[in-house]
């Protein structure tokens, strides 16, 4: 969708009242009168209201039951909530004449490659977390962005590990199904780290994961390696929270520029005790209750034109901000690592050796609009379906 929001007059309803909604705002500087009111299914949020960050008004949050006393068509509605398919078939069902309905960032972006205004978005998100960014300086960074062309990462992944202490039957990643369960070297996690970081001017989010990250025997030495790194401006840790933590390590993570983002799939009190702890020590952590996930199916082909194929890399979106670095290459998506492993895509398409000096060509591979692992993954297809978070194979299997 590449509309430009300040084309409709209408008055906006945002679906999902969190950070999100702020973000927008920001983003397409939307004044706050042009906003009626919030609209989020959780009751605490409507009994709280909602107060941005920034010094706007309160606005209302409203239940959806709001459906049923307005005309749905008279505004337009911007969706910030993660699955927005079934609230636009909400909307649907109660509209009258034609509704707009906009998914944010994912639609509302001008341009799905222009990874300026991914760079920008991400900025924001880490001052909700950290608030060292004031708005002269947020503007500062536009500038850089926009004028200066400064070349700049709005996030990346980088797997440490493929061994994990869960062995979770739809890891996108495939974890439980690869050939070899092992450590990157420490050495190598370093040279990784050298190139990419020769080739940019920035990564504004940079997430450790596995498998488990907190099995990696070299944490210590990575996390000391990257924190001194001045183009990485922020690193997270993607547990599931399960493995305990020296006493070493719980003072390393109070680092101001690291974080843990804990995924509890509810199969175990290990992620609540894991959160609790780090909780107790300040180290700044985020929760996500994952109880459904999206089934990437099997890794068979499923040989779908190039068109489909491009409108489902586009509907999943996470590719065109955010890649994932494994052994000396990026990988156009996570599940590229599963499927390259298992022999199933070559590295024609979905793979970017990285090292110094390849900056056009990561900014190429940025700007891909398919990727080969979409004809192996069900993810934003009709034949998508949930599946329950974090069940385990060998329960399955039994
Ligand atoms: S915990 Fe995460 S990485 Fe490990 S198997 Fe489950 S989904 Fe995959
Ligand atoms: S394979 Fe395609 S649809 Fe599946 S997660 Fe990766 S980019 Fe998204």
């Amino acid at each position: 969708m590449n509309k430009n929001i300040m084309e409709y007059d209408k008055k906006i309803i945002i679906w999902g009242a969190d950070n999100r909604a702020h973000r927008f705002m920001m983003d397409y500087n939307i004044p706050e009168e042009r906003v009626a009111f919030l609209v989020d299914r959780k009751k605490e949020k409507q009994d709280a209201g909602f107060r941005y960050i920034l010094g706007c008004e309160k606005k209302e949050v409203c239940s959806p039951d709001i459906l049923n006393d307005i005309a749905v068509d008279e505004f337009l509605w911007v969706i910030t909530v993660g699955q927005p398919g079934e609230i636009i078939e909400e909307l649907q069902k109660s509209e009258r004449g034609g509704v707009n309905t906009f998914v944010y960032p994912s639609e509302l972006l001008p341009c799905r490659n222009n990874l300026a205004l991914y760079a920008m978005w991400a900025y924001h998100l880490e001052n909700e977390n950290r608030r060292n960014l004031s708005v002269a300086d947020l503007k500062e960074k536009y500038n850089e962005l926009f004028n200066n062309k400064k070349f700049v990462l709005p996030r990346m992944t980088m797997v440490l590990t493929t061994r994990c202490t869960y062995r979770c039957k739809e890891c996108i990643e495939m974890i439980p199904y690869l050939k070899k369960h092992e450590d990157v070297a420490k050495e190598e996690v370093f040279q990784d780290i050298d190139n990419l970081v020769s080739n940019i001017d920035e990564c504004v989010f940079l997430e450790l994961i596995g498998g488990e990250p907190f099995l990696y025997k070299d944490l210590d030495a990575v996390l000391e390696y990257v924190v001194k790194e001045d183009k990485i401006r922020n690193v997270a840790i993607v547990t599931n929270g399960t493995v305990t933590l020296s006493e070493d390590m719980i003072s390393m993570l109070k680092h101001e520029k690291l974080s843990v983002i804990v995924s509890d799939y509810g199969i175990s009190d290990k992620p609540r005790i894991f959160v609790d702890k780090l909780r107790e020590q300040e180290i700044c952590v985020n929760v996500l209750y994952e109880q459904e996930w999206f089934s990437a199916g099997g890794c068979e082909k499923r040989n779908r034109g190039m068109e489909e194929l491009k409108r489902q890399y586009d509907k999943c979106h996470a590719p065109w901000w955010c890649k994932t670095i494994y052994k000396g290459y990026m990988y156009a998506c996570i599940r590229s690592i599963g499927l390259y492993d298992l022999g199933y895509i070559d590295k024609k398409q979905d793979l970017l050796e990285i090292k110094s000096n390849c900056r056009e060509e990561i900014e190429e591979f940025f700007k891909r609009d398919w990727c080969d692992a979409c004809d192996h993954c069900d993810w934003y297809t009709e034949n998508h379906r949930y599946c329950r978070a974090g069940e385990q194979v060998n329960s399955f299997e039994s």
